[in-house]
């Protein structure tokens, strides 16, 4: 799978996004470029804007980054490493 996900016509690799906002943004102002897209924070203080679909891409696509680096670990006895427990 891409290490990478598009966010307004940009590749932005995952491991860059900090957060992904959760509600549409809104400021009330009347020159906004960006009322009712999702801010997509990245490292650095740097921000995309998503669309609804893309921001349920980028949160598919992080799940499926997460899941496929981490190790197997349900299977066979107690788990004796305990490494990146967050
Ligand atoms: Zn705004």
């Amino acid at each position: 799978m891409s290490i990478f996900t598009m966010i307004d016509d940009k590749h932005v690799p995952l491991f860059r996004v900090m957060w992904v906002a959760a509600v549409p943004h809104f400021c009330g102002s009347e020159d906004c470029m960006h009322e009712g897209d999702y801010e997509v924070r990245l490292e650095q203080g740097e921000s995309v804007w998503a669309n609804r679909e893309e921001r349920d891409c980028v949160l598919v696509a992080l799940q499926q980054w997460h899941d496929g680096v981490e190790p197997d670990e349900d299977d066979g006895d107690a788990a004796t490493d305990e490494t990146a427990e967050q």
